[in-house]
C-alpha cells in the first residue's frame, strides 16, 4: 500500500509531551504543573476592545503583515527602546506561527542553528523539519547563558543562534553582562541572533535585557500570548532592524500563502495591550516564584526562576522520565526534562496555578524526594 504519510513527520516526537497529557486526563483534581499559560485571565479593558473590534466589524482578513495601527505602534516600541529607526514588522500567528516563518526563510538544508540546552521545544523541532541541524550548547548545572561554549560551537554552517531569555523552561533570566557578551561574540562572527522574548514582562528581580539592544543583527520575537493571558488569541510581533527588511519581506511572503493574516479584531485589543501594565499581574507571580522557591530550595536542586513561570528540577534518582511517572501516581503533572533537553535529568514545574495548588504540590514533592 501507498504511504500516505510524508518521512518528515517521523523528525518531529511529542511522545513525552503527550503522554503526561494523556495521563492528565485521567487524574481527578491533579497538582497541575504542567501548565504554560497564566493563571488569570484576559485584563477587562482589553477584552473590551477585542469586543468592539468585532462588533465594529473588523472581521475580515487584514494585510498580511498586520493591521498599519499594530505594526506602527511596534515601531514606537522599538525606536524607544534599540534605536531601530524604521524597522521592519510583521504581526504573526503567535510567536510559534513567527518562529515557523522565519525559519522557513532562514534555514537551508544542513544549516545549523545553535541552542541553548534546555531550550523550548519548537525550535528543535521545527529546524529538524527543514533538515537544519540543532547544535546543543549544554547550560547545566545553572542555566546560565554559556557564551564561550556558543562562540566554540559557531562553524561556517552556523545560520543563527537562539536565545530565550525569560527561560523555558529553567525560568531563567539572562544577565545585562552575558547578554553582551553574547551581543560582542555575535556581532564579531557576525552571525544572526533570533530573541524569543515571549516572557519579557515576566521577569522578577530586575527588568529583562534584549540582545537587540546591543547587537544589529537581531531577529525580534514578542508575544501576547502570556503576558496577557491571551494564547489563545494568537497574537505576536516580529521585529528587526531595518538591515534585516529583507528577511521580514521573505516571512510575510509566506504568511501570505500559510497564516494569510494574524486574527484581525485581536489586532485591534492588541494596540491596548501594549499600554496596558500587568506590573500587578506580574507582582503576584513574584510570590508565587518564592512560595515554590522557599519550599523546594532545602530539599530539591533547582536554579532560583528569575523569569517566566518556570523552575526547571533536578529528578531524585537522577531519571526524570521514572520521576514524573511516580509524580503522576501521585496526583501530581510536571513535564519530563528530556521533552526540552537532549538529557533526562531535570523536570519542569510551571508556578502558573493558585498558591493552594503550589503548596499542595509542594507537599507531594517532599513526599517523592
Ligand atoms: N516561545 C516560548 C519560549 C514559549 O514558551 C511559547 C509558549 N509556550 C511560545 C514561544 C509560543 O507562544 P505563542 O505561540 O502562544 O505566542
Amino acid at each position: 500500500m501507498k504511504k500516505l504519510v510524508a518521512d518528515r513527520t517521523s523528525l518531529i516526537d511529542a511522545s513525552g509531551i503527550r503522554k503526561v497529557f494523556a495521563l492528565a486526563a485521567e487524574l481527578k483534581n491533579p497538582v497541575n504543573f504542567s501548565i504554560g499559560q497564566p493563571d488569570f485571565d484576559v485584563p477587562e479593558p482589553l477584552k473590551r476592545e477585542a469586543i468592539k473590534a468585532i462588533e465594529g466589524g473588523l472581521n475580515k482578513y487584514s494585510q498580511t503583515m498586520g493591521e498599519k495601527a499594530l505594526r506602527d505602534r511596534v515601531a514606537t516600541q522599538v525606536a524607544t527602546e534599540f534605536g531601530w529607526q524604521d524597522p521592519a514588522t510583521l504581526v504573526a500567528s503567535g510567536v510559534s506561527g513567527g518562529l515557523l516563518l522565519a525559519f522557513m526563510t532562514l534555514i537551508d538544508p544542513g544549516d545549523e542553528v545553535i541552542l541553548p540546552d534546555p531550550y523550548f521545544v519548537i525550535y528543535k523541532h521545527v529546524v529538524n523539519l527543514l533538515g537544519g541541524k540543532p547544535v546543543f550548547v549544554d547550560s547545566y548545572p545553572d542555566f546560565r547563558l554559556p557564551v564561550e561554549k556558543i562562540a566554540e560551537a559557531i562553524t561556517d554552517r552556523t545560520k543563527m543562534i537562539i536565545l530565550n531569555s525569560p527561560c523555558n523552561p529553567t525560568g531563567i533570566v539572562y544577565s545585562q553582562a552575558e547578554i553582551q557578551a553574547m551581543a560582542k561574540v555575535a556581532t564579531e562572527k557576525d552571525v544572526l541572533v533570533m530573541t524569543d522574548e515571549i516572557y519579557e514582562q515576566f521577569s522578577y528581580d530586575e527588568p529583562a535585557v534584549s540582545i537587540a539592544k546591543y547587537h544589529e543583527k537581531t531577529l525580534l520575537l514578542r508575544g501576547f500570548s502570556k503576558s496577557y493571558a491571551m494564547t489563545g488569541w494568537r497574537l505576536a510581533y516580529v521585529a528587526a532592524p531595518a538591515s534585516l527588511k529583507h528577511v521580514v519581506e521573505e516571512m510575510t511572503k509566506i504568511q501570505q500563502y500559510t497564516f494569510v493574516c494574524a486574527p484581525t479584531p485581536f489586532q485591534r485589543a492588541a494596540i491596548a495591550a501594549m499600554d496596558y501594565d500587568v506590573g500587578g499581574l506580574v507582582e503576584s507571580y513574584v510570590r508565587k516564584r518564592d512560595l515554590l522557591y522557599d519550599g523546594l530550595k532545602d530539599t530539591f536542586e533547582l536554579a532560583k526562576p528569575q523569569g517566566a513561570f518556570y523552575a526547571f528540577v533536578k529528578a531524585p534518582g537522577g531519571s526524570s522520565t521514572e520521576f514524573v511517572t511516580r509524580a503522576i501516581q501521585n496526583n501530581m503533572l510536571v513535564i519530563p526534562g528530556n521533552v526540552f533537553s537532549e538529557k533526562d535529568t531535570h523536570f519542569r514545574i510551571s508556578f502558573a496555578t493558585t498558591d493552594e495548588k503550589i503548596q499542595q504540590g509542594i507537599d507531594i514533592l517532599h513526599r517523592l524526594a
